[in-house]
Formats: structure tokens, C-alpha cells, sequence
């Protein structure tokens, strides 16, 4: 997990969308957060963006960290690849 100042995060991600993808199939998915732990993706998960390539800006629900994560074909949470994975904390 590559952490990154928030300024190069927030242009790392920069475009997508608000999130509009239906989250219903990945109820109960793990991921590897920012923070250092393992969430598990529920109703209370906050997506905060979308973007291109089903990658997406998650805000961590116990820190202030934002975390991009990746949905591969196999329907599994994945941090991103290293070289556009991304985290924050927020100060
Ligand atoms: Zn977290």
C-alpha cells in the first residue's frame, strides 16, 4: 500500500463521477484499507467517487483516510495496481 499526500491523491483520482454503480454484488467483500486494516464493504461504506477502469474512492469508516480500490472480473475488492494505488489521510 502506497500512501500518498493528499494534494497528489485528490489528482491521482482526479475526474470520475459521483458513485452511481450498484454495490448490492459486493456486500460482505473485504479490502485492504489505508488505515492498515482489512473493512469489510457494507450499506454503511462510504464510495465517494467513481472512476474509469471500476475504480473507486473509498472513505475509510473509522479514520480519515481515502483509499482507491479496484473491482476486478472476479467481482473481489483489490487495491489497485502500484503504480495508481492510492491513499490519504486526511489533516
Ligand atoms: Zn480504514
Amino acid at each position: 500500500m502506497k500512501i500518498y499526500p493528499f494534494e497528489e491523491f485528490m489528482y491521482e483520482t482526479l475526474g470520475g463521477r459521483p458513485n452511481q454503480a450498484d454495490w448490492t454484488p459486493y456486500l460482505g467483500k473485504s479490502y485492504e484499507c489505508a488505515c492498515g486494516t482489512t473493512h469489510t464493504f457494507d450499506e454503511s461504506t462510504e464510495v465517494l467517487r467513481e472512476l474509469s477502469g471500476m475504480r473507486f474512492v473509498i472513505q475509510c469508516p473509522q479514520d480519515s483516510f481515502l483509499t482507491l480500490i479496484k473491482i476486478t472480473i472476479f467481482r473481489t475488492l483489490n487495491p489497485c495496481s502500484e503504480e495508481s494505488m492510492s491513499a490519504i489521510q486526511f489533516t
